[in-house]
């Protein structure tokens, strides 16, 4: 948005451009082998063009020779890329942004339009303090903070005033917004639902231990998706604190019930990651049978991937890529049985759907509760009521 309003062009990423621009991920092991890859890789498509590197491997990558990329920007600073790509063209020297991320504020960007979309995601958090065993989040991100309460407003009435009707909130750890400004999350929740022309209100994901009853008590609006990603990585209690989650299956089952109490049908999906170090068949076997009691509409399933630096690639216990693998398999049969049975449970109801994409004689969209379906034409970004039926259904 920032290079669209400065007169950039945005173009094809493979082809011939004099601006490369790659923000990088570092989740995992594979995902700094990708970053490396892209930025030879852009190098070798123009030798002369300006690289722009920033994201969380410039702030992992501690051995990484970053002597041929023009800009190095790291997870803060991403907001003053006009002015760095103006700076480097005056100087043509190499320019290095990268902070000290652990004790950074909040950074401010806003977008008023996004392209070829017709839901708006909305940045509200960013950073994380939970150390979870495996990940490295904790490190590339730095401390929680939150946008500005009536920045997130202002940024969603414009939103809105520009014709989106479904807003997504994102973070790293969305649910946690509020703590450093001494506010809730259901506080900004409770001021999004309020404003005018805005139809649907998506949080992207919550942690289970966020689910408060100031949250329950907000759950009653019918602006709030009739969805909700809640991680859970295991249903074993043994891995679960292996992993340092801040719960154990009673509580997450409880807060679910809680949930399902308000909202009968709503849609819960997660994440879990298999293949722990020290998970056993048994551990395992714990997995699926808690995710079965817990009726996932959907599971996200990874395999457990080393990442170096983090307390679980020096536990002792790692599991073979087989062991891993076939877990993961019957996780995902488990996943689309429960899907499946998600689905069937709407057949001959109607729902709103808003489409997004039109592709020959079919619209494609999303129901509140997060179901996919394909339906006969209509007109981009509007909310049509439909009946559902056992063809609706589509992958993505
Ligand atoms: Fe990583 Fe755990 Fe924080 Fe999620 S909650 S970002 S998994 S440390």
């Amino acid at each position: 948005d920032l290079l669209k309003k400065a007169g950039y062009t945005i173009c094809d990423f493979d082809g011939l451009c004099d601006i490369y621009i790659i923000n990088t991920c570092t989740v995992t092991n594979n995902s700094d082998k990708k970053s490396r890859k892209m930025i030879n890789h852009a190098r070798s498509l123009n030798n002369k063009a300006c690289i722009v590197v920033c994201g969380c491997f410039v702030e992992s990558a501690k051995d990484y020779d970053f002597s041929d990329v023009d800009i190095v920007i790291g997870n803060k600073n991403k907001s003053r890329i006009v002015e760095l790509l103006d700076e480097f063209f005056k100087s043509k020297k190499q320019i290095n942004v990268k902070e000290d991320i652990l004790h950074c504020p909040f950074e401010d960007m806003e977008i008023t339009s996004f392209n070829d979309r017709t839901r708006a995601f909305v940045k509200i958090q960013d950073g994380c303090e939970n150390f979870c065993s495996y990940c490295i989040i904790p490190f590339v991100r730095g401390k929680c903070r939150s946008k500005e309460f009536n920045k997130v407003i202002s940024e969603i009435t414009t939103l809105v005033n520009n014709g989106y009707k479904e807003v997504v909130l994102t973070g790293i750890h969305t649910g946690n917004y509020g703590v450093d400004l001494g506010v809730r999350f259901s506080d900004l929740l409770k001021e999004i639902i309020k404003i005018k022309g805005l139809e649907r209100l998506r949080i992207s994901s919550i942690e289970a231990t966020e689910i408060d009853d100031e949250f329950l008590s907000v759950l009653d609006s019918p602006i709030i998706c009739d969805h909700l990603h809640i991680p859970l990585q295991s249903g074993c209690d043994k891995v679960l604190k292996l992993m340092n989650r801040k719960y154990d299956t009673k509580y997450y089952l409880e807060k679910i019930n809680k949930i399902r109490s308000i909202r009968p049908d709503i849609n819960i999906t997660t994440d879990i990651i298999v293949g722990f170090p020290r998970e056993t068949e048994e551990d395992f076997n714990e997995t699926l049978e808690f995710s079965k009691k817990c009726n996932f509409g959907k599971i996200h399933c990874f395999p457990y991937s080393k990442r170096d630096g983090t307390r679980a690639s020096f536990m002792s216990g790692h599991l073979s890529n087989d062991v891993k693998k076939e877990r993961n398999r019957k996780l995902i049969d488990l996943s689309n049985k429960l899907e499946k049975e998600y689905q069937e449970m709407f057949i001959g109801k109607n729902f709103d759907v808003l489409i997004e994409t039109t592709k020959d004689d079919n619209s494609y969209g999303h129901t509140s509760n997060y179901l996919y379906l394909k339906i006969p034409k209509h007109k981009e970004n509007e909310i049509i009521s439909v009946k559902v039926d056992k063809n609706s259904f589509v992958k993505e």
